[in-house]
């Protein structure tokens, strides 16, 4: 028998959840994608990526946080990709009609704090205007961790992948690898960096002008990025690396308050 506190939300009674205390304490949210991730990965990856990482954090929290992790939402924005068969994607409208409607049920519950944990970088826009919206409409403290969480790389890499790799390339490549290795093809891994047009100053993706850009528009296959050098060790130092770094943020917002005010 274990006195660990319960985590995932989802495994408790309707009893308990009423019974908790809610007054600290966060819920959490991942949302993944069904989305290519190029010849060599699985569809699922974003999704595995976001509830493997959370799943890596949540033991390391100390007993008397209190977070509790709900189902991941498998489904994300990601029509960036439609272009490669398998991509399942929602509209912003649906993805942002599922958050409010869940976020109403957090807040009914009485709970006070929700955290969308994001797998996805195509989520983004969407959960950062939905958790704005959320907080007005229900007063919930609403919080957006991004996967740039896990993907602080604690080994060398190489310049291009550093600026361009960002998509099923050398860290996603290895963390799949180093959680469910079957899942992987890598006599099918390619390298492809985008050649963007050069302007002087830095566009197009993460630049000060971004571009709506498709996957399909800078990449074949749809690689950005060297997934030929990952491996599963840079995958599993991946997640020794930013496990407790996620663990540390979800403990900061269990007991966050607006305005700073003391507990
Ligand atoms: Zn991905």
């Amino acid at each position: 028998m274990t006195t660990s506190p319960i985590r995932h939300l989802a495994h408790l009674t309707w009893t308990d959840i009423q019974a908790l205390d809610k007054h600290v304490g966060v819920v959490i949210l991942p949302v993944g994608a069904i989305e290519q991730h190029g010849p060599h990965l699985p569809t699922l990856t974003d999704t595995l990526l976001v509830t493997h990482m959370l799943e890596a954090a949540l033991p390391l929290l100390p007993d008397h946080v209190q977070a509790w992790a709900l189902p991941p939402l498998n489904y994300g924005k990601s029509n960036e990709h439609t272009n490669f068969p398998g991509t399942m994607s929602l509209s912003a409208q649906t993805l942002t009609a599922v958050l409010h409607d869940i976020a109403a049920s957090v807040h009914r519950a009485g709970f006070r704090r929700l955290a969308f944990m994001n797998g996805h970088g195509g989520n983004t826009a969407v959960l950062e205007a939905a958790a704005r919206d959320i907080r007005l409409a229900t007063g919930l403290m609403c919080f957006c961790l991004q996967a740039g969480l896990y993907m602080e790389a604690p080994f060398d890499m190489t310049e291009d992948e550093k600026k361009l790799g960002f998509h099923a390339g050398e860290l996603e490549t290895s963390l799949v690898l180093a959680i469910d290795p079957n899942l992987v093809h890598m006599e099918r891994a390619v390298k492809h960096f985008a050649h963007y047009p050069e302007t002087g100053t830095r566009l197009f993706y993460f630049g000060a002008a971004s571009t709506a850009w498709l996957a399909d528009d800078w990449s074949p296959h749809g690689v950005f990025g060297d997934a030929t050098i990952a491996t599963a060790e840079k995958g599993h130092a991946l997640i020794e690396n930013c496990a407790p770094k996620i663990a540390a943020v979800i403990q900061a917002i269990s007991t966050f308050e607006v305005g700073g005010k003391a507990e």
